[in-house]
């Protein structure tokens, strides 16, 4: 069986095709295309410029998805596309492509929530069977661990997410969003000279706001390249510690002897550091999504349409192909068992 996935929450356009046999759900990526909007420096994702972006390299992503499978659309047995949480005109652009190639080639045609994406890929790739997972990107920072056939969450943010804080600090420094990597970078150039910022964590939900304003006041000589890196170390050093000792508290809680870590964000080495060490003290095992699969792709997609449509026949009338822009997790019933 062949999946094919297409994702457009935000600034990534993917299409990816996963094959598995039919009798033993075992998913392997044939496929990995994508492009990611990237927008003028200083600036944030506008959602109509991204799905501008989404439409015009919709067709040539496509077709690379294909042509890396070394296959036709025909040989496609499923279609799946990101249904949603995420910005309104980029889903539509996935959603429309979706339901054409449904429609056309009469294939069935199913939803998928983009957050569930982030975790089964990452536990297809790692191996990971029933881990407390954490899920840090640009639109979601949140503890979870399955249970009765929802991921349920044990720690989330109040505010902005961390993807969020990491671009929105960026910019400010004059870089395009996305911009974990580049404040990754200026950080490890920095002299470790620790800056005071707020540790803002509540029960075991964290908040990033305060952080945020404090990073930007920190950094008001426009410029001033030493600020910039100092202050890049002390915001992940404040905001990954804040997100460690929640795992480590949900750890402690669940008992659960794996943990996985997922999201665009995952990709950060520090933050990978910090939490191999918290699961060494709770003696879980530590598992970390590839980064190159770490951040929004087709195949998160089209792993879980196969996963869907394998375990439950579940499809869409092409006429509800529908999207959604905001949906919680814990909202999302789990056909497939874990
Ligand atoms: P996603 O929404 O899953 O595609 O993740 C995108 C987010 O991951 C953006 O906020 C990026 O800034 C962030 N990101 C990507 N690479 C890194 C990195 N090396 N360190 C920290 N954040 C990163
Ligand atoms: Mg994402």
């Amino acid at each position: 069986m062949r999946c094919l996935g297409i994702e457009s929450t935000a600034h990534t356009f993917g299409c990816s095709v996963i094959e598995s046999s039919a009798d033993e759900l075992r998913g392997r990526i044939v496929s990995d295309s994508r492009d990611t909007y990237k927008a003028p420096e200083g600036s944030g994702i506008h959602p109509r410029d991204a799905s501008r972006h989404h439409c015009e390299i919709s067709d040539k992503v496509f077709r690379n998805s294909l042509a890396q499978a070394k296959i036709s659309i025909k040989d496609i047995d499923i279609i799946s596309y990101s249904a949603g949480p995420g910005l309104g005109p980029c889903l539509r652009v996935g959603a429309v492509i979706a339901r054409t190639l449904a429609a056309f080639h009469e294939k069935p045609l199913v939803p998928v929530n983009h957050a569930v994406g982030h975790i089964e890929l990452g536990a297809m790739l790692t191996g990971a069977r029933d881990p407390l997972v954490l899920l840090v990107s640009g639109g979601h920072t949140m503890i979870l661990a399955f249970s009765e056939n929802r991921w349920r969450i044990f720690g989330e943010t109040l505010d902005i997410t961390i993807g969020q804080l990491l671009d929105q600090f960026g910019r400010h420094m004059g870089f395009s969003s996305p911009c974990g990597d580049r404040i990754e970078q200026l950080a490890s150039r920095s002299s470790g000279e620790y800056r005071f910022l707020p540790y803002v964590v509540k029960g075991n939900d964290v908040s990033f706001s305060g952080m945020l304003t404090a990073a930007i006041r920190a950094t008001s000589d426009q410029g001033n390249e030493l600020a910039y890196a100092e202050v890049s170390y002390s915001l992940q050093e404040t905001a990954f510690a804040m997100i460690t000792e929640a795992v480590e508290r949900a750890l402690s809680f669940t008992s659960k002897q794996e943990f996985l870590i997922v999201g665009g964000v995952a990709a950060n080495k520090r933050l990978a550091t910090m939490l191999k060490a918290a699961c060494k003290r709770h003696a879980s095992k530590f598992y970390q999504c590839p980064p190159e699969f770490a951040g929004d792709n087709g195949a998160q997609i089209a792993w879980v349409g196969m996963l869907e449509f394998m375990t439950s026949r579940k499809q869409i009338k092409v006429e509800n192909a529908s999207v959604y822009q905001s949906c919680r997790i814990d909202e999302v019933d789990v056909a497939w068992s874990r």
